[in-house]
């Protein structure tokens, strides 16, 4: 395959993800909902479709329907469950209980951390299939000599969450579905673990010169088992259909498989249609009507979301939006809202923040002891060096920043004796002086090299060019 060129292309993405709901049993049934397990323990009448059982909805699934819903901006609406019916394994009704014409959430939005917005088509409720596992062969159905099926998951409450395409390149898809993952842990709808399938990400990826109005004809890609497979796996595919499209072939609507260790998609199946599925309402449930008291009560017991939290502290802090997306995500707002409050300075508390405070043990760091720490530094207490290593003893050990700064013996450089030691080196090298005052910057690194010497590294880099810089006169 030749090269991609991004000047000549635009790549059109939409996301279609699958989240199973941490409630405490199955979307229809009492079987509980526990990750894992010994195969087929989870499991009774219902799960197993046997003749006479009947499903009986979770109210608990539906109320985590609903926070999602509302924390994605959507319209939470009367909605109805419709029989979605295929043949697999995994499945024993041969139908899937899912939401088609009316889906319980419709046409809401997210914000990524830069600022943009991603448009939600709908995020409907369905159950989760079993799990099969194809033995012999390489692992898939094609070539295996048998296959074993564990139903625990089948019936596990699903959430499908059906992006616009508004997403333009694999860094966008990737924020999307961070951003979406902090939602969906936010509100407790999820434990967000991709690696236990609790998020699952099909892809649909098309490709168009720039400047053109209309999509191209897109694929779906599947088996993308983390945030980086997917950015692999976009890049990959429209490359491919860029090159078809070039050859003069043209795309052909269908579900690819992503292959990780082969860095490829192919081809699983020509796009099905909705009319293979026979979709019709499921006659053994009502629709569900949540009604305004419901969804408004589930409105006000929300947390305060990720992107109104970065609105929060850039505003606070007077930074750009998208320097707080790394302080949020790890859960360092509350603090530097509450250090600032104390009076410190506020770029250097995100600047903290964000790189010197990965440590998970930093949440554990008190508002006073950081804004002691940002106050050291401002006064010149403490060069950029020893604070940040005074912090890192501070996440390390939770003791005072002073007293981390003495047993360094990181001790006070005031002003005054900064600069009796700047005009002694000024006095003893009068040629190198000369050179400075007429502009040579290269003797800038030897005065401060003397004056790092002269007080063993206690001096700041910066304090001390700024002195030099004043005595020029
Ligand atoms: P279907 O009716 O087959 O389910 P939809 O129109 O509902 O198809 O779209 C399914 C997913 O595909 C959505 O996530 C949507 O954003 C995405 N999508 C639709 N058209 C395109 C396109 N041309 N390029 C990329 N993604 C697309
Ligand atoms: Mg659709």
């Amino acid at each position: 395959m030749s090269g991609f060129d991004h000047d000549t292309w635009e790549i059109v993405i939409g996301l279609e993800v699958h989240t199973e709901l941490a409630t405490r049993t199955k979307l229809f049934s009492s079987a509980v909902n526990h990750f894992g397990g010994e195969p087929n323990t989870h499991i009774d009448p219902l799960t197993l479709g046997l003749p006479g059982s009947l499903p009986v909805l979770n109210e608990q699934a539906v109320e985590l329907a609903i926070r999602v819903g509302l924390a994605l901006n959507c319209t939470v609406q009367r909605s109805v469950f419709a029989r979605k019916n295929y043949f697999y394994p995994d499945q024993p009704k041969n139908y899937q209980i899912s939401q088609y014409e009316l889906p319980i959430n419709a046409d809401g939005w997210l914000e990524l951390p830069s600022g943009k917005r991603v448009g939600i088509e709908r995020a409907h409720l369905e159950e989760d299939t079993g799990k099969s596992t194809h033995i012999g062969g390489g692992g898939r159905i094609h070539d295996a000599q048998y296959s074993l099926v564990d139903l625990n998951r089948a019936g596990v409450p699903l959430l499908e969450i059906v992006g616009r395409p508004d997403l333009r390149s694999a860094e966008d898809a990737k924020a999307y579905v961070a951003e979406l993952r902090s939602i969906l842990v936010a509100v407790g709808a999820s434990d967000g673990k991709m690696e236990e399938g609790s998020l699952r990400v099909d892809c649909n990826v098309s490709v168009r010169r720039r400047g053109e109005t209309e999509f191209g004809t897109r694929c779906e890609i599947k088996n993308i088992n983390s945030l980086r497979s997917m950015g692999r796996a976009i890049e990959y595919e429209a490359a491919r259909q860029a090159d078809l499209i070039t050859s003069g072939e043209g795309v052909v609507q269908q579900t690819r498989h992503w292959n990780d260790t082969e860095g490829r998609t192919t081809l699983l199946r020509s796009k099905e249609d909705a009319d293979d599925y026979r979709y019709f309402p499921d006659p053994d449930l009502v629709e569900i009507d949540p009604g305004d008291e419901w969804v408004e009560r589930v409105r006000a017991e929300l947390p305060m979301l990720p992107s109104e939290r970065r609105h929060r502290l850039a505003e606070v802090s007077g930074s750009e939006l998208e320097q707080t997306a790394l302080i949020v995500e790890r859960g360092l707002d509350e603090l530097c809202l509450a250090t600032i409050e104390l009076g410190a300075d506020p770029v250097r508390v995100l600047t903290h923040a964000e790189h010197n405070m990965a440590d998970e043990r930093s949440l554990d760091v008190t508002p006073s002891a950081f804004a002691d720490l940002v106050g050291m530094e401002v006064d010149g207490k403490l060069t950029a060096t020893q604070t940040k290593q005074v912090l890192a003893e501070m996440i390390e050990t939770g003791d005072a920043p002073a007293d981390i700064a003495k047993r360094n013996g990181f001790e006070a450089m005031d002003t005054g004796a900064l600069e009796s030691v700047v005009d002694e080196l000024i006095a003893s090298h009068p040629d190198e002086w000369q050179r400075f005052r007429d502009g040579d910057g290269k003797v800038t690194g030897f005065f401060v090299g003397q004056v790092m010497k002269a007080t063993q590294g206690k001096a700041d880099g910066k304090a001390v060019t700024a002195l030099l810089n004043s005595r020029k006169g």
